[in-house]
């Protein structure tokens, strides 16, 4: 009876049962209710992840070496790394804005590279090193936040937007850069979550006592009773459903929906340029992209700033209504709508992205300057805050009460 529930795991978005194949074979399991993917595993991946980390490390460090944007302009030449961005907008005072850049750009992927190095060279020693419980706990606690494509489009945008007051050129540091992002979503795809945790510890079946309701850890997948409060792999709080999941959820979304007034009314930026100043909202800035002729990026700046921020907010209320009275009526469809928002959530920071880097680059004083206008700081706010309720959300809600008879 035991040994016949230690291979199952709970899956996170409709809270069926499945039975995982033998650890050793390679492919992967999508839950049979869902589809949402359970597992998966290649053969000799922790030797293919150690690559992409080592050389992403050492690409790290060029890429915050090298130059990473040179702007030309007149007779000046003006070349940024990344981290005298951060020091440029110090400089100004912006410290929130510097903050927000240094975490995403700097702490966050070197916390994930080396996170990653101890934990396989551990998984290659064949034994656990010490706190490597805590290390991918963090790592998988923070991956929904890694926002380093989305930094990335920013850059695409900025170059475009400041090619017509400057010549900008992309350096070394900045293709580099772009590897590092490859090379990390590389390793985040080969590792195999499941046996990182098995080598901490092999067991990840805990019962105080036979014939108990089950939990799956939302951070380890172990199946834990649920009258322990904490998973005693992972340390993570174990609750059948996420706790007050609505309340919470509710919550995130009415302060997003108050703060999405100022984040679209107050402008996002004021560009200073041969003497004279004009302030953009969001809406403004995409419409002179537009008759600038650059429409491929008003485009980006439309669908990310404005469609998706909506489109979020009008979804997760929809699901909020629905998991208040689950049906099984176009229940795959709900579903399918969730994973988009989540999906799409983080691409809303761009514009963000676009105001600080903006920023950090343009330093030439009296020809053109750039300020943060009263929107940056409230739209970014939106964008974390329908993250959160996006998070807070337990999609297992919505299977309530809802076919009993297959989820045996
Ligand atoms: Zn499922
Ligand atoms: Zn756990």
């Amino acid at each position: 009876m035991i040994a016949a529930k230690r291979n199952l795991v709970e899956c996170a978005h409709c809270g069926a049962f499945n039975r995982l194949p033998p650890g050793d074979r390679p492919g992967r399991l999508f839950c049979y209710r869902c589809d949402h993917r359970l597992h998966r595993h290649r053969p000799q991946w922790s030797q293919h992840a150690l690559v992409c980390v080592v050389t992403g490390l050492i690409l790290f460090l060029l890429s915050n070496t090298q130059p990473f944007i040179s702007l030309e302009m007149a007779d000046q030449v003006l070349s940024t790394t990344l981290l005298s961005g951060v020091q440029a907008l110090l400089s100004r005072e912006e410290v929130f804005l510097a903050g927000l850049l240094l975490l995403s750009i700097f702490l966050l992927p070197l916390m994930q590279l080396l996170t990653l190095l101890y934990l396989l060279l551990s998984r290659l020693q064949a034994r656990a090193m010490p706190a490597s419980r805590y290390g991918l706990a963090l790592l998988l606690r923070f991956e929904r936040w890694n926002m380093l494509e989305v930094f990335l489009l920013g850059v695409l945008v900025t170059i475009v937007k400041l090619s017509d007051v400057a010549q900008v050129v992309p350096g070394a540091g900045l293709y580099s850069f772009l590897a590092v992002v490859l090379l990390l979503n590389a390793a985040g795809v080969l590792i195999n979550r499941r046996q990182l945790w098995q080598q901490i510890d092999g067991n990840d079946y805990f019962v105080l006592a036979g014939n108990v309701e089950l939990s799956g850890c939302s951070v380890c997948n172990a199946l834990v009773d649920q009258r322990l409060r904490y998973c005693p792999r992972c340390h993570s709080r174990i609750a059948r459903r996420q706790l007050h999941s609505l309340q919470r959820t509710w919550g995130f979304l009415a302060a997003a929906i108050v703060l999405y007034i100022p984040a679209n009314t107050l402008p996002m930026m004021y560009t200073t340029s041969f003497g004279a100043t004009r302030s953009d909202t969001i809406l403004s800035g995409a419409h002179h992209l537009l008759v600038t002729g650059q429409w491929p990026i008003a485009l980006i700046v439309f669908v990310a700033s404005i469609l998706v921020p909506i489109g979020k907010i009008v979804v997760l209320l929809y699901l909020l209504v629905r998991a208040h009275r689950p049906t099984p009526v176009r229940l795959m469809h709900r579903l399918r709508l969730y994973r988009v928002t989540e999906f799409v959530g983080r691409w809303s920071m761009v514009d963000v992205y676009v105001v600080i880097l903006m920023m950090a680059l343009v330093q030439f004083g009296v020809i053109a300057n750039i300020e943060p206008g009263g929107a940056a700081l409230s739209f970014g706010c939106v964008v974390v805050l329908t993250m959160l309720a996006a998070e807070s959300f337990d999609p297992r809600l919505l299977w309530e009460g809802v076919d009993e008879t297959a989820s045996g």
